[in-house]
């Protein structure tokens, strides 16, 4: 594993490593046990960035899962847009049933809030958010996030499922930007 990656024009340093995620993951994954025995959630991934850590994450799991996808665009570059599109929504009705929200990132709070009010319309029995990082300085919306994997500084990162325009989502460690 190396300690420094370049990735287009930018080069990043290593933030956290493979295993500190895994460990990390293990973790948030005893956590959801406890409190979903019995239970079988719809695991909600936001694509793409949270593919990786929903993968890793469901195989912890000692209760039955429904995964779904869905999909909004809203950053561009190393940077949010503002503005949400939905690319692809859910199959599955969630009315009545628990839905686990699983997020690579929440930065500035607003693809979660969005998703969060688009999912409540269907009247789901309950809603959590599990994310794997929280960028609490960069927050702008009122958002709760039940299962946080790492705070991290407003920095720009990529690995574990996050690109940087696109490349990087293989990583199985995080990078931050080198300024
Ligand atoms: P928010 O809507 O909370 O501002 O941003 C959420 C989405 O933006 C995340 O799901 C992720 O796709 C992207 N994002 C936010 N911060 C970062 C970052 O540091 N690196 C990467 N690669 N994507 C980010
Ligand atoms: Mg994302």
């Amino acid at each position: 594993m190396s300690n420094s990656i370049k990735l287009k024009d930018k080069s990043f340093e290593i933030y956290l490593d493979e295993a500190t995620i895994q460990n990390r993951v293990r973790e948030i994954a005893i956590e959801i046990n406890a409190d979903y025995k019995g239970k079988t959630p719809i695991i909600l991934c936001i694509l793409n960035g949270s593919f990786i850590y929903t993968a890793d994450l469901i195989r912890y799991f000692d209760f039955p899962v429904i995964v779904e996808f869905v999909r909004y665009s809203s950053y561009e570059g190393t940077e949010s847009s503002g503005i949400i599109t939905k690319i692809l929504g859910l199959k599955t009705a969630v009315e009545g049933k628990d839905v686990i929200i699983v997020e690579d990132i929440i930065d500035t709070g607003f693809t979660i809030s969005n998703a969060i009010k688009e999912l409540k319309k269907e009247r789901p029995a309950s809603v959590k958010i599990t994310s794997l990082l929280l960028k609490p300085d960069a927050l702008q919306h009122d958002v709760h996030c039940d299962y946080v994997g790492f705070r991290i500084p407003n920095k720009f990162v990529v690995g574990y499922g996050l690109d940087y325009d696109e490349l990087g989502r293989d990583l199985p460690s995080i990078y931050k930007l080198t300024k």
